[in-house]
């Protein structure tokens, strides 16, 4: 009893400590030590569950113990952080997986009479829900993995009546899961138990097939927010107090996060799942795009820039690409050296995951303070001389504030075409992730510098430190 109490004091610790650290994040300032108090609220939470269960033997879970840290650590040193949204929806995929296999487990244990549930029909429903939110994380992350790492089309993938199977499935498996968690002949249990276990799988795919690879961030998100709910389950099933609160606070936050993104895109859920966006390649404003696209060499943007007293850099999913944070931090140095005054415009869905840009800038030392939120910076950008847009196409594209048309309308955007002059940064003709073509390339106050933005960056650097030699 006393050990009981104990336990769940620790817990209950434990979970504060990853309250208080989900808050921390917050606040780039208080970011980091958030993450460790969290992180070390978890392994209070382990060491205790560690001691309190009745673990039969630990050499499994000191073999899982080694490999998962050599997989982690390894995978948190080579991956890229353009990779990141991918790593993610593994590790989402992975968390659903480890969901599963404790309801399978369990389901096993008390078919052998192993263990025997105080509540059956309570745990036989938490093994239900376990088993088909877990599964569905896992293939539905590992689809949105294979999209983003380019192994599959990010084209969605639609057939006629697509979403009417889905939900054909969808009744199947509650019933399945329905008879299951009713408990009776042990034959018709076992076959609804696999048919749900089969049937989560499948759903997970096919409810991730006809979404574009633009809306995999806003998905993979999403399937964070059900890995969560995934543990929460599983925490009902083995009845473990912190990985029901885990659970829920990773539940609740991967959907107030898919919720943020939605509506910086200016989209609903049901729009991001069932519209299929990004099927077709599409043209801006009117249908059709007119003017010519204006190139610029890096010395005559270094001649723009030596004059410009107000700059704005608004970087993109290009800036990540090219890894040219480290340049952007520079170029900025020298113009304010020059004496402008220089901002760095942040647009929430720039790049391919929350604070993709604000990780980026950060890891180059560039100081928070000249980062300046897209509603912060709109209402200046006609006093601003020049704006540079860094890899960034879609979160510039005025086609969202201009054509009713456009599939991107009522987006917020960063109103980089009221600058007086604006210098885009791009490798060719590419379109934005949303497949849309780009006026602001077309507009007279536009300049095209073509290149790798790293090496266009360079190039501007360049100009700049020969003045100062010369
Ligand atoms: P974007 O629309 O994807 O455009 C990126 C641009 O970068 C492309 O036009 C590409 O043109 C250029 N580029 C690529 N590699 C480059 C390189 N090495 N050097 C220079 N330029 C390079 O990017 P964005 O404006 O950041 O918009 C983000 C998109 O992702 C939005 O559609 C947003 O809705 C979507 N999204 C983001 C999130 C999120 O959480 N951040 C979530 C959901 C959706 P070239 O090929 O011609 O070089």
């Amino acid at each position: 009893m006393t050990r009981d109490i104990l336990v769940n004091v620790a817990y209950i610790g434990a979970s504060i400590l990853f309250i208080l650290g989900l808050k921390m994040l917050g606040r780039q300032v208080t970011a980091r030590r958030g993450n460790l108090l969290s992180a070390f609220g978890m392994l209070l939470a382990i060491m205790v569950t560690l001691l309190d269960r009745g673990i039969v033997s630990y050499t499994w879970i000191l073999v899982g113990l080694a490999i998962g840290t050599a997989i982690g650590a390894s995978c948190a040193g080579l991956v890229r952080m353009t990779a990141m949204p991918e790593m993610v929806a593994l590790l989402n995929g992975f968390g659903g997986l480890a969901s599963l296999l404790i309801g399978a487990a369990e389901f096993v244990r008390i078919r052998l009479g192993t263990v025997v549930p105080e509540q059956p029909a309570f745990t036989a429903t938490a093994i239900a829900l376990a088993v088909f939110i877990g599964g569905i994380t896992f293939t539905g992350s590992l689809y949105a993995f294979a999209k983003l790492a380019e192994w599959l089309s990010g084209r969605p993938l639609l057939f006629p009546g697509q979403h009417a199977v889905n939900a054909g499935l969808l009744v199947i498996a509650a019933t399945a899961g329905t008879v299951q968690a009713a408990g009776g002949d042990p034959q018709t249990v076992l076959i609804a138990f696999a048919a749900l276990t089969a049937l989560a799988l499948l759903l997970g795919w096919m409810m991730v097939m006809p979404i574009g690879g633009g809306d995999m961030p806003v998905v993979i998100s999403l399937l964070n927010s059900l890995s969560g709910l995934a543990g929460c389950a599983a925490g009902f099933v083995i009845r473990n107090n912190v990985l029901i609160v885990a659970g829920c606070l990773v539940g609740t936050s991967g959907m107030i996060l898919s919720l943020i993104m939605c509506k910086a895109m200016n989209r609903s859920l049901r729009n991001v799942f069932f519209s299929g966006f990004g099927a077709k390649r599409r043209v801006a404003a009117g249908g059709e795009m007119t003017g010519e696209l204006k190139p610029i060499s890096a010395e005559n943007s270094f001649a723009v820039l030596e004059a410009a007293r107000q700059v704005v850099i608004i970087p993109g999913y290009g800036m990540a690409v090219s890894q040219a944070q480290h340049a952007v931090r520079e170029l900025a140095e020298l113009l304010e050296q020059n004496g402008a005054e220089v901002r760095f415009a942040i647009h929430p869905v720039a790049g391919r995951m929350p604070g993709h840009m604000n990780v980026l800038l950060a890891e180059a030392n560039v100081p928070y303070e000249q980062l300046v939120e897209m509603d912060t910076v709109n209402p200046l950008m006609p006093t601003m001389d020049v704006a540079i847009v860094i890899g960034a196409n879609d979160v510039v594209n005025p086609a969202a504030v201009r054509d009713p048309a456009s599939p991107i309308f009522g987006m917020p955007i960063i109103n980089a075409h009221e600058a007086r002059t604006v210098i885009c940064l791009k490798r060719g003709q590419g379109t934005g992730f949303s497949g849309l073509e780009n006026q602001l390339f077309l507009l007279p106050n536009t300049r095209m510098l073509y290149g790798d933005a790293k090496a266009s960056l360079q190039g501007v650097i360049g100009e700049f430190k020969s003045l100062a030699a010369g």
